[in-house]
């Protein structure tokens, strides 16, 4: 199995969150030389916190409905995209329009869409 050791400010890692007291993706802020993880920023509460390696267990066995661009959703909701897989609304930026953190990056993209 291939272990991904080398990260780009943007990507996402789970770490757990001790302001929100939840384990959710956190977005790579800052990098050592190299290439590791120094800090993660929680797109919840904007904390930036000191990355851990391996203080995360991922919660596999929460239920994601499909994504549906005519849904409307709030933050902290989760998704299932056909292309990028399972989602977690991080922000609402417009009425129609969300950030979504995938298992790589936040994306944003289109709801409340009729
Ligand atoms: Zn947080």
């Amino acid at each position: 199995m291939e272990v991904k050791t080398v990260f780009k400010i943007g990507d996402r890692v789970d770490q757990m969150c001790i302001t929100c007291n939840e384990e959710r993706g956190h977005i790579v802020v800052s990098l050592s030389k190299t290439g590791r993880i120094t800090r993660v920023s929680c797109p919840m509460c904007a904390s930036r916190v000191t990355y851990r390696a391996g203080t995360t267990r991922r919660a596999s066995n929460e239920f994601c409905a499909p994504y549906d661009r005519g849904r409307t959703y709030r933050k902290g909701q989760t998704l299932m995209h056909a292309t990028f897989g399972e989602g977690e609304v991080t922000a609402i930026i417009e009425p129609q329009k969300m950030d979504v953190l995938f298992a790589d990056r936040i994306r944003r993209m289109i709801h409340a869409h009729s």
